[in-house]
């Protein structure tokens, strides 16, 4: 038989292949070589997580006790998959378009953004999920300890120091590689695709360990068939009331579970992957569950009475001293549960950091979103150690049941748990009524008569009900006996669980949904969920208003880091034909917005920080009339007027500020005609007046002519520099220069630029931080003119930073795939209304006419970047002045 020591060595190879898997799918990712990653197959594997090792093994051990009953658990998947993919369709196309990331913001987000709703179904989710986690690790002890009697002669500590580290090396990989980034439409590849590997490992460690039983322990098919009529197994019968409970609830739970909703709807990269699961996967569950009757059969007639049926996938090729076999059973129940937990942790730190821990820090820092500190790490750290936490949470489980046998019925109550949420959901996306009361009341009597009919009594009767609770009910009153509610007995325990639980739990949310009035977000929600195939895009939600652009721009790039938050209101900008970073605060862009934002933090948190900027105020009286007008007609016709009203508006702004913008220019243009003779003029008459002196002939000192002769020299200076500018502008603009083009880096550019306006330090010189990032970018441009740029930039740094200690920060990284360069000093700025003027010719923002210059600098920088095929731009929220250099893209291409 395999020594332990080489089962622990091939389990920690496997475990370093998952991990070299996911990183390599991770890296793959990030380059954009997605490929295969994101195909059908890839999705319908990673379902497979359904299939955990409770039904790796526990299949097995379910045939030898119930006969048929196991394949109710494949069945309820198949049914849904064959028979109602439109619904998961829906789920999928709700889940993309609202940006959904858990159960617990689906059923949040459609219930007008509750978090209340949020916090019962996270607390649902954590409550039913730990005692199957606890299942999973307890299953990979128990078949670590198959292989070694002397580990298992230990007692619980030496297993348990197993599922310690077990625990511990899952919380390392799901951290790793659920955690790495925070948008969920940067879906988590490496997991995904080390999920569909475990598939395929476990799939054919039950087909060969199938194999074997029936063509090398028995005499094939036939001899099967044949055992299997004589076994206990064929006296099995069918029990219609379980059987089809047992069908509903593994439907509901292949929906509703967190791991299962994580996997179908927010890993789902493409719809369309849906048809292609809706037939393989169903073909998946039939090969996995095909071998589990001649297994067992095989199983109990050749191995001793006492030998237990849960492990006979393991046991049976160990007695046949297959050491090859054994492992790939051991490797396939381990796949099974490691890939379960994985998911699990994911999905429910998800939920716990959005909707618990998320809304407590919010509400902690009153000042909320615009508060300095980066709620990126915030977000992410929240969900690190809730991931540590529900693992924590499962091993304390573990510990405590003292992995015994209450584990193993656990597997069914948490589905009973978790298909409570299954009446809000589907209610939900159906149903326009159905209503935040109704849900929250529904989910809470559902969880209490789940808690009291198949959770608390699953512990036994002597642990925390009584055997009195059992027999006489609390405080004596029969009719809320935990077995026989109301009276009815005589019920399968499972059967009348379910039932109860179902119909009290729906009953109430259709009753509080009918009694309760919806808020008007929740009927803009409603419509939208339950239509989501009309008006995938935006419902009205927003009216626009009092925000800030900056001041969301600031508040987006804590969440989703500056550059993405930058491109994305660069993007909108572009769209709405502004120029620069900061886009009109619409209403379609604030829900757009709120709609990225909740990829990272959670509907119903994004939600309210943008509520918190723009003055709590998301829905207007006009909104809530518009909704209670039923008849969708007429709110579509308002709702095109509204928006045509809105364009008006936008237009006639946006053609003022550009006919203010050619008035400030006009004007600047006359006062800079008269700033320009007087320019002229200046150094003109010092040259004449100092030049007459020195020709007139009078006696004068050696220094006086000295310093007649500099003054001259230097005004001179001055005048042809202010001409060679006026030239180059113009040559430029004309578009006759050519242009020098060679190979170079970023660096080397930059490097010129800093070397050529470098002055001492108390001459008044800036301090440069280099930020070096992509500098060693290669370029293949003109790069003396591009110099020309960055010398002009860090010059005005110079000029104009007021700051006591002026610094200037230089940094070079790729923004959606294009090098740029930004230079931001902490000075005062530029204020808002002058940053798109200060690239116009001739233009000086007022206060700064001290500092001499004619205002042509950033003009011929302009000009500069657009014959290079780049741009510049102001970039806001930065603190201080900053300028983003973008450049030229096609050819930085050219020259790798
Ligand atoms: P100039 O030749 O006058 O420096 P530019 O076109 O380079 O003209 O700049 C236009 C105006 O923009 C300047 O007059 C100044 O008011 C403003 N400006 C440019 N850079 C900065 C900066 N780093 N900080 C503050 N203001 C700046």
């Amino acid at each position: 038989m395999l020594s332990f020591n080489a089962l622990i060595v091939v389990a920690l190879l496997y475990v370093a292949l998952l991990f070299a898997v996911a990183f390599w799918a991770d890296s793959r990712a990030e380059r954009g070589r997605l490929g295969w990653l994101r195909s059908p197959l890839v999705y319908t594997l990673s379902l497979s997580i359904y299939c955990t090792a409770w039904t790796f093994y526990g299949a097995v051990g379910n045939a030898t006790r119930s006969g048929l009953e196991y394949v109710t658990i494949y069945l309820g998947p198949t049914l849904v998959l064959i028979g109602w993919w439109a619904l998961l369709r829906r789920l999928v196309r709700i889940g993309r378009t609202q940006r959904i990331t858990s159960i617990a913001d689906m059923i949040s987000s459609r219930y007008g953004k509750s978090n209340l709703l949020g916090i019962i179904v996270t607390v649902l989710a954590v409550v039913g999920t730990t005692p199957y986690i606890a299942l999973q690790l307890q299953s990979v002890t128990l078949s670590f300890a198959v292989f070694s009697p002397a580990a298992a002669g230990e007692g619980a500590d030496g297993l348990s120091s197993i599922a310690f580290w077990v625990a511990v090396g899952l919380v390392v990989f799901t951290i790793m590689f659920g955690t790495r980034n925070l948008d969920v439409n940067e879906r988590h590849y490496g997991v995904v695709t080390a999920i569909a590997l475990e598939a395929i490992v476990k799939l054919a460690a039950l087909i060969a360990v199938g194999l074997f039983v029936v063509f090398a322990v028995a005499d094939g098919p036939v001899d099967v068939l044949e055992r299997i009529e004589a076994s206990p197994i064929a006296d099995w019968d069918l029990q219609p009331d379980r059987w089809a409970t047992l069908i509903f609830l593994s439907a509901a739970a292949f929906i509703c579970l967190p791991r299962m909703f994580q996997v179908i709807v927010v890993e789902n990269s493409d719809e369309r992957h849906l048809a292609t699961a809706s037939w393989a996967f169903p073909l998946y569950l039939f090969m996995i569950s095909l071998f589990v009757l001649p297994i067992a059969v095989v199983g109990l007639a050749t191995l001793p009475a006492d030998a237990n049926p849960d492990l006979f996938v393991l046991t049976l090729p160990i007695a046949f001293d297959q050491s090859a076999l054994s492992m790939l059973a051991f490797l396939g129940g381990f796949s099974s549960a490691t890939s379960m937990v994985i998911v699990a942790a994911i999905a429910l730190s998800t939920m716990v950091s959005n909707h618990i821990v998320m809304p407590i820090w919010l509400n902690a820092r009153k000042g909320g979103a615009t508060v300095s500190g980066d709620v990126r790490d915030t977000v992410i750290l929240a969900r690190r150690l809730s991931i540590a936490g529900v693992l924590a949470l499962g091993y304390l489980y573990f510990r405590l049941s003292g992995g015994g046998t209450a584990l193993a019925s656990m597997g069914l109550i948490a589905f009973i748990g978790l298909a409570q949420v299954l009446p809000a959901l589907l209610g939900g996306i159906f149903w326009r009524g159905a209503t935040r009361v109704g849900a929250a009341v529904g989910l809470l009597v559902g969880f209490a008569v789940w808690g009291w009919t198949s959770f608390l009594p699953s512990f036994g009767d002597s642990a925390i009900m009584t055997a009195s609770v059992f027999s006489e009910g609390p405080f004596g009153i029969g009719l809320l006996r935990p077995t026989a509610l109301f009276g009815i007995e005589g019920m399968d325990p499972l059967v009348h669980s379910v039932f109860w639980s179902m119909l009290l739990n729906s009953g109430a949310f259709v009753l509080f949904s009918l009694l309760s009035f919806p808020t008007p977000i929740e009927r803009i929600e409603g419509a939208t969920f339950v239509n989501v195939f009309r008006y995938s895009e935006s419902a009205p939600g927003w009216t626009g208003g009092a925000a800030e652009a900056e001041d969301l721009l600031i508040m987006a790039q804590r969440i989703v880091g500056p550059t993405e938050a930058q491109t994305l209101f660069e993007a909108e900008a572009r769209l709405q034909g502004n120029a620069g970073y900061l886009p009109e605060v619409t209403p379609d862009f604030l829900q757009r917005l709120e709609r990225e934002l909740a990829g990272s933090v959670g509907a119903a948190t994004a939600h309210a920080m943008i509520a918190q900027i723009t003055g709590g105020v998301s829905v207007s009286v006009e909104d809530l009339m518009k909704v209670a007008d039923e008849a969708q007609q007429i709110l579509e016709y308002s709702n095109q007027l509204e928006a045509k009203s809105v364009e008006l508006g936008r237009t006639a702004r946006q053609l003022k500020e550009a006919n203010d913008k050619l008035m400030a220019l006009s004007v600047q243009k006359d006062g800079f005609l008269s700033q320009i003779s007087h320019e002229l003029r200046t150094p003109m008459t010092s040259i004449r007046s100092f030049s007459e002196i020195l020709m007139g002939g009078e006696r004068m000192s050696a220094e006086d002519r000295q310093r007649y002769s500099s003054i001259i020299h230097d005004e001179a200076i001055r005048l042809t520099r202010l001409l060679d500018d006026l030239l180059d502008l113009s040559v430029l603009e004309n578009g006759q220069v050519t242009l020098n083009m060679r190979h170079d880096t970023v660096r080397a550019v930059l490097d010129r630029a800093v070397a050529a306006t470098e002055r001492p330090h108390k001459a008044g010189g800036i301090v440069i931080h280099r930020t070096p990032g992509d500098e060693d970018a290669p370029l293949y441009t003109d790069s003396d003119r591009l110099a020309q740029v960055f010398i002009n930039l860090i010059a005005n740094a110079e000029k104009y930073c007021e700051a006591d200690a002026p610094a200037l920060t230089i940094e070079v990284k790729t923004v959606a795939g294009r090098t740029v360069v930004d230079f931001t000093d902490n000075g005062r700025g530029i204020p808002r209304e002058a940053r798109e003027m200060i690239f116009e010719k001739f233009s000086r923002v007022s206060d700064h006419r001290a500092a001499g210059g004619a205002g042509l600098g950033l003009a011929i920088c302009r000009e500069i970047m657009a014959r290079l095929g780049g741009t510049i731009a102001y970039l806001p929220g930065q603190g201080g002045a900053s300028f983003r250099v973008t450049l030229p893209e096609a050819v930085a291409r050219a020259a790798e």
